[in-house]
């Protein structure tokens, strides 16, 4: 595939692209569990008229585009509130979750160099905790000690307290975490962070925009927040339940003394004074614009009815799922996110990920997952009118693939091709 000579007409590329996607999960109708969250049609009629605005704007320079300081402010602002972030409480927009939990681990290697001279780095991270610490790790030089989690899948404490040492940098914990959706012992684990001296991050890039709500909503929610005493970085996600458009998280530090440790300032190049918040240099203004669309148009009224709706939703499922003979849920999830797997007896007879091929074939998609082989469901609000069905498909699947076992057992969060 080379360029072609003649550029194509806008009605060519439309429908080279629209046959380009006729493999892709079919999202808008509910049956994807991740990747895309849908606060249906007027939320993303506002996304799309703000996408339209500022699609080809530049973050790197808010000199130029004061109107995307502003929304960052406006963003970080209203984020801080969730969290219940002190006074003081600073923070900036990231392209996402991966990105705000990267700033959070520079951040924690460069506040440990300037006050405990530390230099050879480690952060103690749960098993549970996202594949981008290990990321960070990688990236900046950092030892990950990844520790065991109990059996109900939560950090456990005890032993993350034996795994640092003078050096760790960072200690986290999630709320929830990905993969079974608990949520880790925020107050113990933050404990162990500040008797150190060391930062700590409570990675709530799925629970940021769900877990504020769930509390308004009348909902016991364990403490994971700024009320916590040694919460240093949260990450929350706009781009998953904060239902904008993919490229928008908030990275949000307890005071702006500590989020200086997150940027970069660099002033003796020949192009100019260069201070830069995050990993990115030219900054697309549509994920900025997109997010504050929707949170403005959402309004916490907005939210709290979305969080009902996936919450409801949620549990209908683990419901569903416990009540099919055969499957059981791992763990017991507190938000919207859960893993399906085989009920006990089951494990020889059942394989979870032959269940979602079948599931895969009627339109359903689940990410799998392991150990123990599971199958991962992100729910939202979108996922609600289509719940019974889901429950209804997964019973007659089970009947089908009862007995069959798979040959691949590859696992699939994210891809590179
Ligand atoms: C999604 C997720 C991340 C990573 O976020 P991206 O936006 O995919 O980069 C990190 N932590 C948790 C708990 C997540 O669910």
């Amino acid at each position: 595939m080379t360029l072609p000579e003649h550029g194509m007409s806008k009605a060519e590329i439309v429908a080279a692209l629209e046959s380009a996607r006729a493999g892709d999960v079919r999202w808008q109708e509910g049956r994807t569990f991740g990747m895309v969250y849908d606060a249906g049609p007027t939320a993303q009629a506002v996304a799309h008229a703000a996408a339209e605005m500022f699609l080809h704007d530049n973050a790197l320079n808010t000199a130029a585009f004061p109107s995307l300081a502003k929304i960052q402010s406006d963003v970080v602002a209203a984020t801080a509130t969730l969290l219940h972030g002190p006074e003081g409480a600073a923070g900036f927009m990231t392209s996402g979750g991966t990105e705000s939990i990267l700033m959070s681990v520079k951040a924690a290697r460069e506040r440990a160099r300037v006050e405990r001279s530390v230099t050879a780095p480690n952060m103690v991270i749960p098993e549970s905790a996202h594949a981008a610490f290990h990321k960070a790790g990688h990236y900046f030089g950092i030892e990950v000690r990844k520790v065991a989690v109990r059996a109900d899948f939560r950090a456990d404490v005890d032993a993350m307290a034996n795994a640092v040492t003078a050096d760790t940098v960072l200690v986290v914990g999630s709320a929830p975490q990905y993969p079974q959706g608990v949520i880790d012992p925020i107050p113990e684990l933050a404990e162990v962070a500040t008797s150190i001296g060391a930062s700590f991050h409570t990675d709530a890039c799925m629970g940021g925009f769900v877990l504020p709500f769930m509390e308004m909503l009348g909902h016991d929610v364990a403490p994971w927040d700024f009320r916590v005493d040694g919460v240093t970085t949260i990450s929350a996600d706009v781009h998953k339940l904060g239902y904008a458009p993919k490229g928008a998280s908030v990275i949000m530090h307890r005071s702006k003394e500590l989020r200086r440790h997150q940027t970069f300032v660099f002033d003796d190049w020949l192009g100019g004074f260069y201070a830069s918040p995050n990993m990115q240099g030219t900054r697309p203004a549509l994920p900025m614009a997109t997010a504050w669309a929707v949170m403005h148009h959402l309004g916490v009224e907005g939210y709290k009815k979305l969080t009902r709706t996936s919450i409801e939703t949620a549990r209908r499922m683990v419901d569903g799922v416990r009540a099919t003979e055969g499957l059981t849920v791992l763990g017991e999830p507190e938000a919207h996110l859960l893993a399906v797997t085989a009920a006990p007896g089951w494990e020889s007879r059942l394989d979870v990920f032959a269940l979602g091929d079948a599931l895969q074939a009627r339109g359903w998609f689940h990410d799998r997952q392991k150990p123990p082989d599971s199958l991962h469901a992100t729910v939202s609000a979108g996922n609600a009118p289509v719940i019974e069905d889901y429950l209804a498909d997964l019973a007659e699947c089970v009947g089908v693939v009862t007995g069959v076992r798979k040959e691949d057992r590859s696992t699939n969060y994210a891809t590179l091709e």
